[in-house]
């Protein structure tokens, strides 16, 4: 993407990797036939006004699906990325390894239709959290589960293509370890259409 501190928008710059999952590693029904290999990348820069599907001031990010059968040759110095600083964000994440870890999340409670769900839930979330709510959005690197609501009231994510409300692919949250930062301590969140394949994907930070 070319990049906002360049006057002439050039020369673009090349994408950091962020995370590489292996669909042994998070097996799931999100997987396209015939891949096995999750890539997500973004521009190390902030975008104040990305195109679409992002959300503004969202990174600018790039997903791709691949079958490590067909990786037969790789890159020996991949060309650098070039960061222009900007202390409040992290898209330079450190390198890191993660380990999978399946686990149950629940949606905000609020979100569920049933007035007695959501007071099962909230009770299950007091008895397990301690000091806080550790059970419901669960926050980190994950596939799948549902989408946190840090700032408002959960609310649906349509897809640009045909409306229909979205469903949670992938989220990439702030974190100390990997030293991303997204938004104000938030989470990068990866919608896909539950319609089709074709629709793209809706990216927010929340
Ligand atoms: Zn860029
Ligand atoms: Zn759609």
């Amino acid at each position: 993407m070319p990049d906002e501190k360049s006057g002439s928008g050039a020369p673009a710059t090349a994408m950091v990797a962020v995370v590489q999952v292996y669909r042994r590693d998070a097996p799931g029904d999100w997987w396209p036939e015939g891949k096995d290999v999750f890539q997500l990348l973004w521009c190390p820069n902030v975008h104040w006004d990305p195109p679409a599907p992002h959300a503004d001031v969202s990174p600018v990010v790039e997903i791709r699906w691949r079958s490590s059968a067909d990786v037969t040759r790789v890159l020996g110095s991949p060309p650098l990325p070039v960061r222009q600083e900007e202390p409040d964000y992290g898209y330079t994440p450190v390198r890191c390894a993660l380990t999978a870890v399946p686990l149950v999340d629940f949606p905000y409670p609020q979100a569920l239709p049933d007035g007695e769900l959501v007071k099962s839930v909230e009770k299950y979330a007091e008895a397990t959290g301690g000091e806080g709510d550790v059970i419901t959005r669960v926050a980190g690197i994950k596939f799948g589960g549902w989408p946190t609501w840090h700032l408002t009231d959960p609310c649906e994510v349509p897809c640009h293509t045909c409306g229909a409300p979205c469903r949670l692919l992938f989220t990439v949250a702030s974190d100390d370890t990997t030293g991303i930062t997204v938004g104000r301590w938030g989470d990068f969140r990866v919608f896909t259409c539950p319609d089709s394949d074709g629709h793209g994907y809706v990216f927010d930070q929340h």
